[in-house]
């Protein structure tokens, strides 16, 4: 099963062109950058001046909410409203739940109408019943006669669609067949694109939001293959939904979208934030630009995939590994290091990340380059006169520093990491400094392009796994791949070796696609690379080597392995972005939520501005703080809501009141106060 031309280069998958007004989609257009207006729609004015605010900023396709008759005839006027204003070349969509008559009005008015295949013409009852085959081809009947007006008007006027699959919101027939899972929002787009096809309409875009990247990956995946096998080749919408705000929205998006985008798949992108909307277009912008960066690339040859499974997650077993205190390897969660600049900042690194306010994502691991013999004796000046201890200690050497130089510091500081870089034709050496790492009961952690580790094969084969991981620091300059691909071969190469030694996910300079420092872009390139492997089961060290400030590096780490599900170190809040639905402010109610509740490790909290996908959105959240109606929120537990029209004065501290109910709460320490 194959949902990319290769694993290792970013092959662009080629689609059918679809025209969203005057924007091509698909075919051979760059990759799409849109977002949403968070308006209400009847508010004409409000939602023309933040459509113009998107375009101004670059966003290039925008949407609107749809939730009734009345807001869809407003379309009209917002169309004509963006027009006169000089904004005639960016095509509007509607986004449509529950209400055929509202996408009818709205299809006269915009480029592009979206429906959600879990809620259109479906009231969901959220009931578990049997379905018969009977039953089944009924409901896919019934299903047929109320989508297809809106489809023979779309192909009447020439207006594009996107079947937008949600995770968490699929119909009642669906959920009952196929359980809430990657297949059954494929089946539930499928099931939506069929009729469509039927009658000769293909202008078509899809999606498969979740809130979950590692979900999102997986039903964008299985849905390519499954159009592939039935000759469809539509283009995607790529985005990560309710992926809250700030860094860790960042994050998510990047992990989810950019894996994607590596591997060939995706024509138009949005970033979900909860914040104003023009916030996503440059997170959206970064992406675009570093995924079409590598287009040009021509695959080196060779087999386009490897042995990973990508439609099942399941993490790779590995060797354990002792680092200090803490372990590496199965049942471990992926362990945190971070870089220090040189010996002179050894001192103030370990003081910094010795600070309480990181007690809940400790650094447990601390890299410093030695560049000489030297550079060894002062790094031991440093450690000595640290005001602290760190769990382990790597030593990054040049090829400079040789075995004899280093063996009396190791013989002082026993269970040090050696990080040494290695090529193809160095199998002696690495036999040499294998041994001597392991006299001294340390770690040798291999630095080394896929081609070296093909070509030390037999030296691995010879050494065994113990006391090795793998890592790779620098893009090998003779390959048109990127980093994404350069880990999986690396895995690739370990396991044609039979080796189960451990991987340590370094994000480095040399391994960034586009050169570009600022924070935003280190922090995407981070989370693609890091989330990217992780979702696929690699990774069980990480480091974001690219922040000079250890305190960050360590908490942009932590927040990667969260974003990733990979490793929970406080509270998640899945915070949906806010439309022209939305029943109370987002943005501040989803900062005072977490501002009371961030210390709660592990407990996860949505946020929603309305239920209209119902309370499946809310995916796998224990609690849910839901608009109900103007001014009153209802309150989850699970999927299931517990209080009804609280008002909102009142509905913090009862959802407090309900996390101490359920045993989840505690009180804050003094550092997270
Ligand atoms: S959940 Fe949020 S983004 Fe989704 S429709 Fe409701 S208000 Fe809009």
């Amino acid at each position: 099963m194959a949902y990319c031309a290769s694993r290792f280069h970013t092959v662009r998958r080629p689609t059918r062109e679809v025209a969203v007004g005057c924007v091509g989609v698909g075919g051979t257009n760059p990759i799409r950058v849109q977002s949403m207006t968070t308006s209400d729609t009847q508010d004409v004015e409000a939602t023309v001046r933040q459509s113009i605010a998107l375009a101004e900023v670059g966003c290039e396709i925008v949407r609107v909410t749809a939730p009734n008759v009345q807001a869809a005839r407003c379309l009209r006027d917002i169309r004509t409203g963006l027009t006169a204003a000089g904004f005639g070349g960016i095509p509007l969509v509607a986004d449509i739940h529950f209400l055929p008559q509202a996408a009818m009005e709205a299809v006269e008015h915009v480029e592009k109408v979206r429906v959600n295949p879990g809620n259109y013409a479906d009231k969901k009852r959220f009931a578990v019943r049997d379905y018969s085959d009977a039953d089944y081809a009924q409901e896919l009947q019934r299903l047929h006669d109320a989508f297809s007006p809106l489809v023979r008007r779309c192909k009447e006027l020439g207006r594009s669609m996107r079947i937008g699959t949600n995770h968490g919101s699929l119909s009642d027939r669906i959920m009952n067949r196929y359980g809430d899972t990657p297949l059954g929002m494929v089946e539930s787009a499928l099931e939506f694109l069929r009729i469509a096809e039927s009658h000769g309409y293909r202008q078509i875009i899809l999606s498969m939001k979740s809130s979950n990247p590692k979900v999102m990956i997986e039903a964008y995946r299985l849905l390519v293959e499954r159009m592939g096998a039935e000759d469809m080749h539509y283009p995607l919408h790529l985005g990560v939904t309710e992926a809250g705000d700030g860094e860790d929205g960042r994050i998510k998006g990047s992990i989810g979208i950019g894996s994607l985008l590596f591997d060939g798949l995706g024509d138009t992108i949005r970033v979900s934030l909860t914040e104003d909307s023009v916030y996503e277009i440059p997170v959206a912008r970064a992406l675009a630009d570093k995924a079409m960066s590598l287009w040009g690339a021509s695959p080196a040859g060779g087999p386009g995939s490897d042995s990973i499974d990508p439609f099942h997650f399941e993490r790779r077993a590995t060797a354990t590994l002792d680092v200090g205190p803490a372990i590496v390897g199965p049942e471990q969660p992926p362990r945190v290091f971070v870089r220090a600049a040189g010996a002179g900042q050894v001192a103030a690194a370990i003081r910094e990340l010795a600070s309480p306010r990181l007690k809940d994502n400790p650094a447990e691991g601390l890299v410093v380059p030695v560049a000489s013999a030297a550079g060894l004796e002062q790094l031991r000046g440093a450690l000595a006169g640290a005001p602290a201890t760190i769990g382990f200690i790597a030593l990054e050497l040049s090829p400079a520093v040789a075995a004899d130089a280093v063996e009396p510091f190791l013989a002082s500081a026993p269970g040090t990491g050696i990080v040494r870089r290695f090529g193809g034709a160095d199998g002696a050496a690495l036999s040499e400094w294998a041994k001597l790492v392991r006299r001294k009961g340390g770690v040798l952690f291999v630095d080394a392009p896929p081609s070296a580790v093909r070509d030390l094969r037999s030296t691995l084969v010879a050494l065994g796994d113990a006391g090795l991981a793998f890592t790779c620091s620098v893009f090998p300059a003779d390959d048109a791949g990127h980093s994404v691909g350069a880990y999986r071969r690396i895995v690739e190469e370990l396991r044609a070796a039979g080796s189960a030694a451990p991987v340590w996910i370094r994000n480095t300079a040399g391994l960034a696609v586009r050169g570009d420092n600022s924070f935003l872009s280190r922090l995407i390139e981070a989370s693609i690379l890091t989330g990217s492997l992780l979702c696929d089961g690699v990774g069980d060290i990480v480091s974001f080597e690219t922040e000079p400030d250890p305190a960050r590096a360590a908490r942009v780490a932590y927040n990667i392995l969260q974003g990733a599900g990979s490793r929970i170190s406080k509270a998640e809040f899945v915070a949906c972005p806010s439309c022209g639905r939305t029943l109370f402010d987002l943005q501040t109610t989803t900062q005072r939520i977490r501002a009371q509740t961030a210390h709660l490790k592990g407990v996860k909290i949505a946020i929603m501005g309305c239920i209209v996908n119902g309370p499946g959105e809310m995916a796998d959240a224990d609690f849910g703080y839901v608009g109900g109606a103007p001014g009153k929120i209802n309150l989850y537990v699970g999927k299931q809501c517990v209080q009804y029209n609280v008002p909102q004065a009142d509905a913090d501290a009862r959802l407090i009141a309900l996390i101490k109910e359920h045993k989840k709460w505690a009180e804050p320490e003094p550092a997270h106060a």
